[in-house]
C-alpha cells in the first residue's frame, strides 16, 4: 500500500508544482516589467530632473550676483556702502564659480555636448581667475549670457524641458527661462541707470532701456499666461499671490524708467540711490523666482517619493499575488488529494464488509510477495470460507446471511495486529488474509484463533454438521523467503488446503503440504 501511495503522491506533487509554477512565472514577469518600467521612466527621470534643477539654481544664484556687481561697477562715484558691497559680492561670486566648476566636472555630458560644456568651463574659469574689478558692462553681460545658455543646456540635458506634467512644465519654463530673463531685463535697466552721468542718459542707453522695457512687457504676458494655466492647488495659489506682489515692484521699475530715465527732465536721484531703489524691486522679482523654484522642487520630490512608493507597492503586490497563487494551489492540491484518496479507498474496499476487495487483493498479492522476498521474511496467506453457507441462507434467509458475512469480516479485521496485515473479501463468503513476518506455528495459532472467534460468536447454524454454530474452514500457506513462488501457484496451493479442510470435516485449519 505504502509504495502505491508514494508513487501517486509524487505524481500529484509534480503536477501541483507544474501548475503553480506557470502562473507564478507569468505574475513575476508582469510585476517585474511594471516595477522596472516605473523605476526607469518615473524614478530615474525625476531624479535626473531634481539634479539638473539643483545645478540650474546654482547657476541662477551666481547670475543674480553678477548682475548686481555689474550694476555697482558702473556707478561713477560709488559711496562707501557701494564699495563694501562690491567687495562682498566679489568674494561670493568667486566662491559660487568655484563650486559651479566642481559641480560641472561631475556633470555627466554626452559627447555632442562636450564642447559646449568645455567652453562653459573655460569661461567660468577665466571669469573666476581674472579679477572682477573694473570690468565693463559688456564683459559682465557676456558672462551672464554664457551662464544663461549653460542653464538652458542643462535643462535639456537633464530632461527638465521634456517633463510631461503641465504644471511642472510651466514651473520649469518659469524657473529656467522666463523669470531669469525678466530679472536680466530689469538688471540691465538698473546697470544702465546706475551708470548715468549728470543724471541723464545718452541716446544709445535710452534705446537700450526702451528695448528692455519692451522685453519686460513681453515676458509679463508670457508669465500671465503661464500662471493662468497652472492648476488650482494651494501651492500654486501661493505663487500666484507672490506674482501679484511682484507686479507692483515691476510697475515701479517701469514707471521709474518711463518717468525718470526716459522723460525729458533729468533725474535728481543719485546713481547709488538708483541702484538701491531698483535693486529693492528686482529682489522682489527674485523672490517670485525663489517661490517658483521651491514649489517646483517640492513637486518633483513628491513625485519621486510617490513613484518610489508605487514601485514598492508593485513589489509587495507581486509577492502577495505569488503567495496567493501558492496558497490557492495548496488548497486545491489538498482538496484533490482528499478526493483522490476517497476514490482510491472506494475502489479498493468492499462496501458490505469494509475489507479490501478482490481487485485490490490481486494488485497487492504480487507486490507483497516481492517485498517479502526482498526483506527475507515469511509471508502467510490464509484463504477461508464459511461452512454450509448455502444452507445457512436457505434456513435463515439472505439478510441473515449478509449479517453473518459482516460478523465474520469484523472478526478478521479485529484479529489483524500489525500495520502491514491485510484482510480481503475475495468473493461471496470467501475471505483472504496476508501477513508478513509470522513463522509456521505462529501462523497456525493465528488462524485457529480466528476460527475459534467466529465460532464463539455463536451464530446459530443447525444445518452445520461441524458445529451448532456458524463456522469457517481455512487453508493456510506459509511462504519462506528463499522459496521462489508465483501468485497463481500460491493461490492454487491455498485453495487446495482449503478444499482439504472442507473435506476433512470443516471448522478446521489445514496447512498446505501437511
Ligand atoms: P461449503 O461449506 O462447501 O462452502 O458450502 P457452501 O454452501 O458454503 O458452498 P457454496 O460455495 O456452494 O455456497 C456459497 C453460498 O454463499 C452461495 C450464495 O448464495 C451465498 N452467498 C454468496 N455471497 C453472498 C452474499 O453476499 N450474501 C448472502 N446472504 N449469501 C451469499
Ligand atoms: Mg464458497
Ligand atoms: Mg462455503
Amino acid at each position: 500500500m505504502w509504495f502505491l501511495n508514494c508513487e501517486k503522491k509524487s505524481n500529484g506533487l509534480f503536477f501541483f508544482i507544474f501548475v503553480t509554477f506557470i502562473p507564478i512565472l507569468a505574475i513575476t514577469a508582469m510585476f517585474s516589467y511594471a516595477y522596472f518600467h516605473i523605476k526607469t521612466t518615473e524614478v530615474v527621470f525625476t531624479t535626473e530632473e531634481i539634479e539638473g534643477l539643483r545645478i540650474i539654481a546654482h547657476i541662477k544664484k551666481t547670475v543674480f550676483d553678477i548682475q548686481k556687481i555689474r550694476g555697482l561697477s558702473g556707478i561713477k562715484n560709488p559711496d562707501q556702502m557701494c564699495i563694501d558691497n562690491i567687495e562682498a559680492l566679489k568674494e561670493t561670486i568667486s566662491n559660487d564659480l568655484k563650486e559651479l566648476e566642481e559641480e560641472l566636472l561631475f556633470y555627466q555630458v554626452t559627447p555632442q555636448h562636450f564642447l559646449e560644456k568645455n567652453e562653459s568651463l573655460k569661461f567660468i574659469n577665466s571669469a573666476n581667475n581674472n579679477s572682477l574689478e573694473n570690468r565693463s558692462f559688456e564683459y559682465f553681460s557676456q558672462i551672464i549670457d554664457e551662464l544663461m545658455m549653460l542653464s538652458s543646456h542643462i535643462a535639456y540635458q537633464y530632461k527638465l524641458v521634456l517633463d510631461s506634467d503641465l504644471n511642472s512644465y510651466i514651473l520649469i519654463n518659469n524657473v529656467v527661462y522666463l523669470l531669469p530673463e525678466l530679472i536680466e531685463h530689469n538688471a540691465q535697466i538698473r546697470a544702465i541707470a546706475s551708470s548715468m552721468e549728470n543724471g541723464a542718459l545718452i541716446s544709445g542707453q535710452k534705446q537700450h532701456i526702451i528695448m528692455q522695457l519692451h522685453k519686460i512687457k513681453e515676458k509679463l504676458h508670457m508669465l500671465d499666461y503661464n500662471f493662468f494655466q497652472l492648476h488650482k492647488s494651494s501651492d500654486n495659489s501661493k505663487i500666484k499671490i507672490v506674482y501679484d506682489t511682484i507686479l507692483e515692484a515691476q510697475n515701479s521699475i517701469i514707471n521709474f524708467a518711463n518717468e525718470e530715465l526716459l522723460g525729458s527732465k533729468s533725474t535728481t536721484i543719485k546713481p547709488n540711490g538708483i541702484f538701491a531703489l531698483t535693486t529693492k524691486n528686482i529682489d522682489l522679482i527674485i523672490g517670485l523666482y525663489d517661490a517658483n523654484l521651491d514649489i517646483l522642487n517640492e513637486n518633483l520630490e513628491k513625485r519621486l517619493y510617490e513613484s518610489e512608493k508605487f514601485s514598492v507597492y508593485i513589489i509587495l503586490s507581486g509577492v502577495a499575488s505569488v503567495l496567493f497563487i501558492i496558497f490557492i494551489n495548496i488548497i486545491f492540491y489538498a482538496k484533490n488529494r482528499k478526493f483522490i484518496h476517497k476514490v482510491e479507498e472506494l475502489t479498493i474496499t468492499d462496501s458490505m464488509t469494509s475489507l479490501y476487495n478482490r481487485r485490490y487483493f490481486d494488485e497487492v498479492f504480487e507486490n507483497n510477495l516481492k517485498i517479502q522476498q526482498r526483506a527475507k521474511q515469511t509471508l502467510m496467506f490464509i484463504m477461508l470460507d464459511i461452512d454450509f453457507f448455502k444452507l445457512y441462507n436457505d434456513t435463515y434467509g439472505h439478510h441473515a446471511g449478509d449479517l453473518a458475512i459482516k460478523t465474520v469480516a469484523k472478526n478478521l479485521k479485529n484479529s489483524l495486529k500489525r500495520a502491514g496485515d491485510m484482510a480481503f473479501r475475495l468473493g461471496g463468503e470467501e475471505f483472504g488474509i496476508l501477513c508478513i513476518g509470522m513463522n509456521s506455528s505462529e501462523a497456525l495459532s493465528f488462524a485457529n484463533g480466528i476460527r475459534e472467534k467466529v465460532e464463539s460468536e455463536k451464530i446459530e447454524h443447525t444445518k452445520n454438521s461441524a458445529s451448532k454454530y456458524l463456522t469457517i474452514s481455512m487453508g493456510l500457506v506459509v511462504i519462506e523467503p528463499d522459496f521462489i513462488n508465483n501468485v497463481n501457484d500460491l493461490y492454487k496451493q491455498d485453495d487446495e488446503a482449503l478444499y482439504k479442510a472442507k473435506e476433512s470435516g470443516r471448522n478446521l485449519v489445514v496447512v498446505y503440504g501437511s
